[in-house]
């Protein structure tokens, strides 16, 4: 199985799996030609495209589905609540599973669960291949919810949000209602509220932790990746954490065995060295 991040951030949001010759992928928020110039700047190559799994309709989120899918003629997969909010999502759109089931898209296995974000049925997922590798991803999440937690147990690959510095949110240039916003209970996760999933949820098959979803205004890629680091060494974690960027895709993850995993980054990436 491959993995990239097509980009993330409240601008646009898109993640990339490849395996037995099919691409999966989860959120479809560029417009379709930049989705298929940024997976195949990854190494991941859009076709055959298996479907597009939303987690929710904000536009950084959906804004390219219906586009996309309508081009590679294949499914949007979605909860109820995002397909309304899509006017029904085109003509191929296909429930997601209630939380606690599960779905068969080509070579992957798709289960849900819902967030608590301000949309109208916003969900996580986890994706796990053939070979059983499971990829949870997790954004605009608001508060870590118990079926969140429970369904991104056991991840050799947890893609999670970090939106924001408690402090650059603080004192940073958004007006009282927009801060709320971010920071209440159904916007985005913090660093510090990231770290502390992250370390409850890593197990011993947790190979790599990928930060998305960083607010421009309010983050940066070495505080983010601080905070999950430091949280993540008292647990022993002894994989990567590497962080997504909003402009430049991150290439591509490589899981070839049941605990092998071999990265191959951007050369112009944003994530610090290793520490
Ligand atoms: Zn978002
Ligand atoms: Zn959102």
């Amino acid at each position: 199985m491959k993995l990239a991040v097509l980009g993330s951030g409240s601008r646009g949001n898109a993640v990339a799996l490849r395996t037995q010759g099919h691409t999966l992928l989860v959120d479809a928020g560029f417009g379709p030609r930049a989705l298929e110039r940024r997976a195949e700047e990854a190494g991941v190559p859009l076709a055959p495209l298996a479907g597009i799994v939303l987690t929710h309709e904000h536009g950084d989120h959906a804004r390219g589905a219906a586009a996309l899918a309508a081009r590679h003629d294949c499914p949007v997969f979605a909860s109820a609540g995002t397909l309304h909010a899509l006017a029904g999502g085109g003509p191929r759109s296909i429930l997601l599973p209630p939380y606690g089931g599960a779905l068969t898209i080509g070579p992957f296995t798709v289960s849900a669960a819902r967030t608590a974000h301000d949309a109208r049925e916003p969900v996580a997922v986890a994706i796990t291949s053939l070979a059983g590798h499971k990829i949870g991803v997790a954004y605009d999440l608001g508060r870590p919810t118990a079926a969140v937690r429970h369904l991104l147990r056991d991840c050799s690959v947890l893609l999670l949000e970090a939106n924001h510095d408690e402090v650059l949110l603080r004192t940073g240039p958004y007006p009282a209602s927009v801060r709320q916003r971010i920071g209440g209970s159904t916007g985005h996760l913090s660093n510090r509220a990231a770290a502390a999933l992250a370390a409850e949820l890593c197990g011993p098959r947790l190979e790599a932790v990928v930060l998305l979803h960083l607010s421009e205004q309010c983050n940066t890629a070495v505080l983010a990746r601080r905070a999950v680091v430091a949280a993540l060494r008292e647990r022993q974690f002894r994989g990567r954490v590497l962080v997504a960027s909003q402009t430049t895709p991150l290439a591509a993850l490589s899981l070839r065995g049941p605990s092998q995993l071999t990265l191959a980054l951007p050369a112009a990436g944003p994530t610090p060295p290793a520490r």
